[in-house]
């Protein structure tokens, strides 16, 4: 999936891949050559609430695993001549996807993508791996850096993609390079220094087709139980101050600057605001979480609502940090395809 960038409606949308113009074929044929193409599983019409955090979003017209880099080119290839837009999933722990879906094919990292090595400080790891288990993992090793993983639930390449970050610490704190696969390329393999991603507040310039499988963290030398305790200190203040076990993306806006995307909604009497199965939490009004039943659309009005009227109260207009897909077309959520 390409960057994200912001609409004109301060919305992070996400820009498929491939081409979403003028489809050709149907979804049996995005499949049947998908399978032929890539091998392995494809799944048709599969939700994909059932692979977001969110636990709502409609069915992918055609859902597969990637275990090689040339499966992925495989898929953009296909997705190009079908002319079908193309989604990467990470572990979908930032991701809107509309009840509509996703018109074309959504891919997932496989465990092909999955193994970490140290060399010295470094760590160079696969984009699928889980942020809490390779947090952990590393501090094992007594190497520090990455402790503020430890409760963000993506993957790394998600990771990469947002430049995630908590407690005051970011990617970009430790990111020496990511590899990735540059899809409109002929899937040409590039390793892009991070001072080339440009990384800021929740943001990455990765180029529109690149596909981070592998990155390079620079890490230092930890005391193995300052980092545990480090990382005990940071899902305990997650359980007081987040909604951590209800269905939720975590912080829906970026914090404008200066300021607090929290603060400006509970000011604004948000807590609790409803629509259909979706609020705003009760617990931290920067968090959307929902409740069986609820559709995308209802998430989707909730930050409308949210946006709407902390521009009027406060004149400060909120930029999603999740990821919208598949919405284009819908009133006051568009795509920027
Ligand atoms: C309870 C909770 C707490 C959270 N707390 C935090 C927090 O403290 N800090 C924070 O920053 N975030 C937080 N998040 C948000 C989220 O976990 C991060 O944004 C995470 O980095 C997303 O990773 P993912 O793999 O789930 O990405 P997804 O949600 O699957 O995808 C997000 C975007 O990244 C793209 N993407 C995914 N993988 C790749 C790849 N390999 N190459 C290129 N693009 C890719 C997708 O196409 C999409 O555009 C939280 C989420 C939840 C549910």
């Amino acid at each position: 999936m390409a960057a994200v960038p912001e609409t004109r409606t301060g919305l992070s949308v996400a820009t498929p891949g491939g081409s979403a113009s003028a489809a050709t074929g149907g979804d049996d044929e995005l499949v049947a050559r998908l399978t032929a193409a890539v091998g392995g599983e494809v799944r048709a019409g599969e939700r994909l609430a059932a692979h977001t955090t969110l636990k709502v979003g409609g069915p992918a017209a055609a859902l597969l695993r990637a275990e090689h880099p040339s499966d992925l080119v495989a898929v953009a290839e296909v997705c190009a001549e079908l002319r079908r837009p193309w989604l990467i999933l990470g572990r979908g722990s930032n991701l809107l996807v509309a009840d509509a879906g996703w018109p074309g094919a959504v891919v997932t990292l496989g465990r092909g993508f999955r193994g970490w090595v140290a060399e010295g400080s470094d760590v160079v790891a696969g984009a699928a791996e889980p942020m809490p288990v390779l947090s952990a993992a590393v501090a094992r090793q007594r190497l520090a850096g990455l402790a503020f993983g430890v409760a963000i639930p993506g993957s790394l390449g998600g990771a990469v993609r947002m430049n995630a970050g908590a407690m005051g610490r970011e990617m970009r704190d430790v990111l020496d390079s990511a590899e990735v696969v540059r899809l409109g390329d002929g899937g040409r393999l590039q390793r892009l220094d991070a001072a080339e991603l440009r990384m800021t507040y929740r943001h990455t310039a990765l180029p529109a087709d690149a596909v981070v499988v592998r990155a390079r963290l620079r890490l230092r030398p930890g005391a193995g139980d300052e980092l545990a305790a480090e990382m005990a200190a940071f899902k305990q203040w997650r359980r007081e101050h987040q909604p951590i076990n209800e269905p939720s993306c975590g912080s829906v806006f970026r914090n404008p600057p200066g300021d607090s995307a929290g603060r400006l909604i509970d000011s604004s009497g948000l807590k609790g605001h409803r629509v259909g199965g979706a609020q705003v939490s009760d617990k931290h009004a920067n968090f959307i979480t929902v409740r069986a039943g609820a559709t995308a659309g209802d998430v989707a009005q909730v930050i409308t609502d949210v946006r709407r009227i902390v521009a009027e109260r406060h004149g400060v207009t909120l930029v999603t940090e999740v990821v919208l897909a598949g919405f284009a077309g819908e009133p006051g959520v568009q795509d920027s395809t």
